[in-house]
């Protein structure tokens, strides 16, 4: 959640990245875990927002030189479209950086497609010796086009959203660049088609300190039961993950076919989404796998949607099974 309003003059930076997997098997002499992804392109948008309006500014692109995995993998050359020579035109990781760095300037919140592209960038700068705070929050536009639309939790791609506000299609996808451009044109009309204060107030609840480590999970051991399992994970839902305080429900958990939710409050940290869902191992015990992390509006929907069915229709849910709704975790 955003500690300060979104008011005139303030602004955002949308930006996209594309990065380089190592080849399976191969052989790079440090473990490939420490950076699933060698960055090779960054590309951005800057915003103002400004009396209810978003007013669009430069641009920011730079092609990097991957320094380890200097190979392009396959899946990563389909989907860019990029050739190996292509990679020896970028400059270095630490320059693209700090030109974006210098091109980020005093806006304070980042927008992106996705969660995944804050966690690679710190991995990036934690892998190349660099400081990894990256002192600004992070939007993840995703989740806010699927509430805006009436997509409902589903994780839709830049491509069906922009089809969605019928936006040019002139420029091509999945060049850093182009998408971060299509992200930015996609919140303009999230701006254009809403309320603002609605607007407002969900990017303001939604938005992350990627600095702070805000999800949290946890195994039980298996159980003979399934109410067992579940009642493994109670410890965990009982304190806050970050500062230990006892945490009150807000939601009092529920459970609805093979999870369970609740939304949990600590007075420091504000509210976590918790859910457990339980699973059967190969001996055929039960076990929880769980999740608490601090709620986003996403987060919000989804447990006010199943709390809905719950009081409704109880444990086994609405008759019609639909598709269990994935927020990524
Ligand atoms: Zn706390």
């Amino acid at each position: 959640m955003l500690n300060f309003p979104i008011t005139d003059g303030m602004e955002l930076v949308v930006f996209d990245m594309e990065w380089n997997q190592p080849i399976y098997g191969k052989e790079y002499g440090f473990d490939v875990s420490a950076l699933t992804g060698e960055i090779i392109e960054i590309g951005a948008v800057k915003y103002t927002y400004e009396n209810g309006n978003l007013i669009r500014g430069k641009q920011f692109s730079r092609n990097i030189k991957p320094q380890v995995y200097t190979k392009l993998h396959y899946h990563v050359k389909k989907v860019t479209g990029k050739s190996n020579s292509d990679l020896l035109n970028g400059v270095s990781f630490a320059m693209a950086y700090h030109a974006f760095r210098a091109f980020i300037g005093k806006a304070q919140i980042l927008v992106g497609w996705g969660n995944s592209d804050t966690a690679m960038l710190k991995q990036n700068l934690k892998f190349f010796d660099m400081d990894d705070d990256l002192n600004v929050y992070f939007l993840d536009l995703q989740p806010l086009f699927s509430l805006f639309s009436g997509e409902k939790g589903k994780q839709r791609s830049v491509e069906f959203a922009v089809d969605f506000y019928g936006i040019d299609k002139r420029i091509g996808f999945h060049s850093a660049t182009s998408d971060a451009i299509y992200t930015g044109r996609i919140l303009e009309k999230i701006f254009e088609q809403n309320k603002t204060a609605q607007v407002l107030s969900t990017i303001s609840s939604s938005a992350i300190d990627p600095d702070v480590v805000s999800e949290f999970t946890f195994v039980g051991s298996p159980c003979a039961s399934q109410d067992m399992a579940y009642e493994g994970a109670r410890a965990f839902w009982a304190t806050c993950p970050i500062c230990k305080t006892a945490l009150n429900e807000k939601i009092k958990r529920f459970r609805i076919r093979k999870s369970e939710y609740a939304l949990l409050f600590c007075p420091e940290h504000g509210e976590f989404f918790a859910r457990s869902r339980s699973k059967k191992n190969k001996t055929g015990e039960f076990y929880v796998s769980s999740v608490m992390r601090l709620a986003t509006q996403n987060d919000y929907y989804l447990v006010a949607c199943k709390k809905e069915e719950f009081d409704k229709y109880g444990a086994s849910g609405a008759p019609k099974e639909e598709p269990e709704e994935e927020t990524g975790e």
